[in-house]
């Protein structure tokens, strides 16, 4: 059985390491879905599709996973909740069932006639993009919250400079 989850990965945490380490003992193989993909360089979404690629590949061989078991797939937004699924069908290997801790992506597989199942939440206080970017631009203590793995590339592409960047404006500048 094949089994696909969709994310952001903005950054990948432990908390998704975690998560995929549970699913694929459950299933045969894994499709990581990267949503938004054209989205890159903004608050919300810091990373480009190539680089959480590489996030995710370093932190789940590093998690001792076996990558031939493991599809990631870059998957743009079409904003039409209505053919999103065949839009995400079209993009990726045939797979039967969705992990989603987002009841929106729940329904929208349910309804296309998928089996839906959702995974537990691990420290999600914690193991939260929203929280980890949130820290990279305060100061705080971030690099714990994501595998050494992750800590490397974001050291590779300055991370925490663009995004300390980026939430900066030109409000007072003259
Ligand atoms: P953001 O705050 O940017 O939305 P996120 O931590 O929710 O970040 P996503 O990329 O949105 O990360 O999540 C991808 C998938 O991982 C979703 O199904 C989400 O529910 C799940 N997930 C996120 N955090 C955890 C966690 N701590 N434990 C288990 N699953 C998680
Ligand atoms: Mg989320």
């Amino acid at each position: 059985m094949r089994a696909m989850i969709i994310g952001r990965w903005q950054p990948p945490h432990k908390g998704h390491i975690e998560v995929a380490k549970q699913i694929l003992r459950e299933v045969d193989e894994l499709i990581v879905g990267i949503g938004s993909a054209q989205e890159s360089h903004t608050l919300e979404n810091p990373f480009t599709a190539g680089e959480r690629v590489l996030m995710l590949t370093r932190a789940l061989a590093a998690a001792g996973i076996d990558l031939s078991r493991v599809h990631l797939i870059p998957i743009p937004d079409v904003n039409n909740n209505a053919v999103w699924v065949s839009h995400v069908i079209s993009l990726s290997p045939p797979f039967e069932i969705v992990y989603s801790g987002n009841p929106l992506v729940r329904r929208l597989f349910k309804e296309a006639g998928f089996k839906t199942k959702i995974q537990p939440m691990f420290k999600r206080k914690e193991y939260w993009g929203t929280e980890i970017r949130d820290r990279m631009i305060k100061g705080g203590r971030w690099e714990e919250l994501v595998p050494k793995a992750v800590v490397k590339v974001m050291r590779e592409i300055k991370a925490v400079e663009r995004l300390k960047d980026l939430s900066k404006t030109d409000y007072l500048l003259r």
